[in-house]
């Protein structure tokens, strides 16, 4: 674990948002009632994610403006027989069974980043596995800041299914896991949220070949 900047404002963003208010929350934007299911804008700059309603949001989807607020998109892709084979994940080093992946446009860096007992783990990326990951056409859809690539690798030996994933899917799966997680491996409760979340995320997702 370090102790970057990306890390330090994933704390942030957990220690302010725990979970809904159950009274209804508020656009952070013009404080407009908004309900439970809405949609997010990451401030690039600040490297936080906003809860915002309708309007506010389709201020901010155009991602070839320099804005400095992102619409996080609602899209899911699978990616089928993408460049992470069982060698590159392993090469990743990544301590968990999965991971997500992002262009941080601050940084001007991909940041990786994994679910454990203290939230959003920030990983060290090993540049040189990275590249070869990335040699894959399919990591050039990913929108900065807003967009993430999700993998989850299994026990079993085989190769890790991967995805592209509005990033706030990944910031709720992180935070709820957290609540979850008991003891060394995170438990069954843990486990449980875990098979969920990736049936989710599969169910969602529309295949996107190379
Ligand atoms: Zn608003
Ligand atoms: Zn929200």
């Amino acid at each position: 674990m370090t102790t970057s900047s990306p890390t330090a404002v994933l704390a942030r963003i957990r220690a302010t948002r725990p979970a809904p208010q159950p009274d209804g929350e508020r656009c952070e934007m013009c404080a407009e009632t908004i309900a439970e299911e809405h949609q997010h804008v990451v401030d690039v700059g600040a490297r936080e994610l906003m809860c915002v309603c309708r309007g506010c949001y389709l201020l901010f989807t155009d991602s070839h403006a320099a804005l400095r607020y992102r619409a996080v998109p609602d899209r899911y892709l699978s990616f089928p027989d993408f460049a992470l084979g069982r060698s590159e994940w392993e090469a990743l080093q990544i301590p968990v069974g999965c991971a997500f992946f992002f262009h941080n446009s601050a940084l001007d860096r991909t940041v990786a980043f994994y679910p454990g007992p203290a939230g959003a783990t920030e990983s060290d990326l090993d540049m040189a596995a990275w590249a070869t990951v990335s040699r894959d056409p399919r990591v050039g859809l990913l929108a900065d800041d807003v967009e993430a690539l999700l993998v989850r690798a299994g026990d079993n030996g085989e190769a890790p299914h991967c995805w592209l994933v509005p990033i706030d899917a990944c910031y709720g799966f992180v935070g709820g896991l957290r609540m979850l997680w008991r003891g060394f491996d995170g438990g069954t409760q843990a486990r449980d949220f875990i098979d969920a979340f990736f049936t989710k995320v599969a169910e969602r997702s529309v295949a996107q070949l190379p």
